[in-house]
């Protein structure tokens, strides 16, 4: 990790500005808040920077105007376009701002620079305390795609178990468009995933789906990290290329008051009583995928 070479007085200046600056509202981002917002981060950016109002969120960036143009229109406007169709009917109650830095300098001198953070993700993060997603855009869009799922879940599904906050979220990390909506690809998580369903590794749906936050995440030191993430991404993309990823969303939803985990959701949507034999099922057909 690059050291930041700004003095951090000027950090804590600018950390302050950016601050400041944050408006205060309680209700979904309004077209007045977001215009309220913009000027008043127009004037707490950096020089150099442009900013672009993309609802809900504020988009800037130190690419050329261009760049962060398209980066605004084709992958954050059309993420959110295509994640309120099928799922999100509303917005997140906060303005947050998208900071897409142009490399990994300028990520890590701007993540310090502004919000005092030395980033442990090459790729990007999101801040709740600035309420910020903070990308290093030349890493390209999945990262990004990825932290837009969590404000929606947020907004509209408080109460979602991380297993399936995560298992969408990394969903869309690899996607395009099919039939109008959005759709997930294979990705580099499959890998390690195929490696632990060969190794008998997996971990029973009843006891993924149960995972409380600090289950779930463990620390970034825990072995099972990331097959927490592949097992719920693959469970997610499974649910998709079935036709059911949909429809188990709006049923988990409506039924979580009575079962939190959507473990019984899941079950009845799948159509399947016994989930160790679906278990069995899932693993035969990721082993069937292409590339697995
Ligand atoms: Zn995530």
């Amino acid at each position: 990790m690059p050291r930041p070479r700004l003095k951090t007085t000027l950090a804590t200046v600018l950390t302050a500005l950016v601050a400041l600056y944050r408006p205060v509202i309680s209700s979904a981002a309004t077209t007045a808040a977001l215009a309220e917002h913009k000027s008043r981060l127009q004037k707490a950016a950096p020089a150099g920077f442009t900013l672009l109002t993309e609802p809900p969120f504020i988009v800037l960036g130190d690419e050329p105007a261009d760049a962060l143009r398209m980066h605004a229109t084709h992958t954050v406007k059309w993420a959110v376009d295509k994640l309120k169709l099928d799922f999100f009917r509303k917005d997140p109650d906060e303005v947050i701002d998208i900071w897409l830095f142009r490399d990994n300098h300028s990520y890590t001198n701007h993540a310090w620079l502004l919000f005092h953070d030395t980033p442990t993700t090459r790729f990007g993060y999101y801040s709740a305390a600035h309420h910020a997603l903070v990308m290093n855009i030349a890493t390209g869009r999945g990262t990004l795609v990825h932290e837009i799922v969590h404000p929606f879940m947020r907004a509209n599904f408080p109460n979602c178990p991380p297993w399936f906050d995560e298992g969408l979220a990394s969903l869309y990390e690899k996607c395009r468009e099919k039939d109008g909506h959005i759709q997930g690809l294979t990705n580099w998580r499959l890998e390690g995933l195929i490696k632990s369903i060969r190794e008998g590794k997996t971990i029973s749906f009843e006891k993924l789906t149960g995972m409380n936050a600090q289950e779930f995440y463990g620390n970034s030191t825990s072995a099972n990290y990331s097959e927490y993430y592949g097992q719920a991404r693959y469970l997610c993309y499974y649910l998709q290329e079935k036709g059911l990823l949909v429809k188990f969303y709006h049923q988990f939803v409506a039924n979580s008051s009575a079962d939190p985990s959507g473990f019984s959701t899941l079950k009845s949507v799948l159509g399947e009583q016994e989930m160790d034999a679906f278990k069995k099922k899932w693993e035969a057909y990721l082993l069937g995928l292409p590339g697995s």
